[in-house]
């Protein structure tokens, strides 16, 4: 966490303790801290309402976020990742198509810095001009490999990672590689839904990044989704 992170953290718990203390930063904090909560209670009703647990593993949203997509709710998104990583210096938000494009665009858009989207690719030729990543495809079960072209991130820069789900941490952990490949640094990794049961967020706190998930899955069992 930056120190910026820290300071913030530690204005939260002042608030908390502090209760109604009048007090124009609290008021501001809570009332972001509130927004954040709100976008969390959207996003798990339309879980619950247009989820379609496909297995004990998969979760098909595609009313939302995977196929047809929710511009106002991905608004909220990129509003939250905001607030998730204020502080933070980040000079480009980095997702992987195609579904992590709609909340990279929104993250991206509240931070006023560009998006760039990793390609995938069955096989390459290899080529001067791009970063190449292998990364295992979840849902597909096969190993695609993702591209960034060489021109659109530099080295020192912080980039901020942003996908739909979290289920190993493959895709994350590809795209972590990426910006690695690049000399620059992650400034963090925003993912939309985190299945809780599955073990990427572990693995990538576990690397040493900072990790938030707007909503996280505990189970996917008996076709009924239970939140953590
Ligand atoms: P991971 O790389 O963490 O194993 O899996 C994350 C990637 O696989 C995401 O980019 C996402 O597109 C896809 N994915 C993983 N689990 C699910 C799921 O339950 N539902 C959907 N729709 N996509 C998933």
């Amino acid at each position: 966490m930056t120190w910026q992170g820290m300071a913030e953290s530690r204005r939260i718990v002042f608030c908390r303790v502090s209760g109604e203390a009048a007090d124009g930063d609290c008021n501001a904090l809570k009332e972001r801290t509130l927004e954040g909560e709100k976008t969390m209670q959207l996003l798990k009703e339309k879980v619950m309402k247009e989820g379609i647990v496909l297995s004990d593993q998969v979760l098909k949203v595609d009313s939302f976020l995977n196929h047809q997509m929710d511009p106002v709710l991905m608004k909220e998104v990129g509003k939250e990742f905001k607030r998730l990583f204020a502080g933070q210096k980040i000079d480009r938000v980095l997702t992987i198509e195609s579904s992590g494009i709609a909340p990279g665009i929104m993250t991206a858009l509240e931070l006023e810095v560009p998006l760039i989207f990793a390609r995938k690719q069955k096989s390459l030729t290899l080529r001067e001009d791009i970063y190449v990543e292998k990364v295992y495809s979840f849902t597909k079960q096969e190993t695609n490999e993702i591209t960034v072209s060489r021109k659109f991130m530099q080295p020192g820069e912080r980039v901020l990672i942003i996908d739909d789900f979290l289920a190993n941490g493959e895709a994350a952990f590809g795209l972590a590689r990426i910006v690695e490949q690049a000399g620059a640094e992650v400034a963090g990794i925003g993912i939309v839904i985190e299945k809780a049961f599955q073990p990427g967020g572990r693995l990538l706190k576990e690397a040493g990044y900072h990790v938030e998930s707007l909503v996280r899955i505990a189970a996917l069992d008996n076709g009924t989704v239970t939140f953590a």
